[in-house]
């Protein structure tokens, strides 16, 4: 009896901080990208869908493209967590409180950021030293990404204060107290951005995910690109094949 209870518990309760993900994944070795699939079923779409992502971005068709609107403001650091594959700023807000997107007549709100390095994306051959990606999601469920490249220069202030937060291991997602953070910091002052339709670029790389590469990087010194990489030197998922989608580019 008691090792029944036992057995029930384990299963319901996931133990640890990858929680979000039942499967261990990873970046390299034996459960590195080329694998995600087989790690398990719900993962299918990692090496069996066609329009994966992130991409190299070498030819991009101009286009009549709604400008993006960013709703951002300040607000408490809550939920700052190292995941064991990045950091992460998860949003729990509700849909009359939150940070928002508009594109058109869709209106996404801001579900989390985090960051890789180097970027995921390549633009003609060549990824930049890091990438902030921010995830919205729309209220029937359309997810739209914002990836935000970043290239060593002067300090990102906003980065700055994430980074004097960032715990160090991985573990749940904590409240800092006292600490206002606005992701308009993240954001250049020229929105103009190529886009294509992608997936999330972790397991279970769900498509159906509206990309949006802002064409202007954003600065970030080489000291914080050095702290992030002291904890994650290399959490990128390398450039999908294209399958013939078209990648298109705002005037
Ligand atoms: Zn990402």
């Amino acid at each position: 009896m008691t090792f029944a209870l036992l057995v029930v518990a384990a299963v319901l309760v996931p133990a640890g901080p990858h929680a979000q993900w039942k499967t261990r994944w990873s970046y390299e070795g034996p459960t590195g990208a080329e694998h995600w699939s087989e790690l398990d079923p719900d993962y299918a779409a990692c090496n069996a869908g066609k329009e994966q992502s992130p991409i190299d971005i070498q030819n991009a068709e101009k286009a009549e493209l709604p400008a993006l609107r960013f709703e951002y403001k300040s607000g408490p650091l809550k939920y700052l967590i190292n995941n064991g594959y990045t950091i992460r700023v998860n949003y729990h807000d509700a849909p009359e409180s939150g940070n928002f997107l508009i594109v058109g007549d869709q209106r996404y709100q801001l579900t989390q950021f985090h960051f890789h390095r180097p970027s995921e994306e390549y633009i003609h051959g060549k990824p930049y030293d890091m990438v902030v990606h921010l995830m919205h999601q729309a209220s029937d469920g359309k997810v739209a990404a914002v990836a935000v490249l970043l290239k060593a220069g002067g300090a990102n202030a906003t980065i700055q204060q994430l980074w004097e937060h960032m715990p160090k291991t991985e573990g749940k997602e904590q409240e800092i107290a006292g600490v206002e953070v606005n992701p308009a910091g993240l954001l250049p002052r020229d929105t103009s951005y190529y886009t294509y339709m992608g997936s999330l670029t972790a397991p279970p790389c769900s498509e159906g995910v509206t990309w949006f590469v802002l064409k202007t990087p954003m600065d970030i010194s080489a000291e914080e690109i050095s702290a992030f990489a002291k904890l994650y030197p290399h959490d990128v998922r390398p450039p999908q094949p294209l399958n013939g989608r078209v990648v298109k580019q705002s005037q």
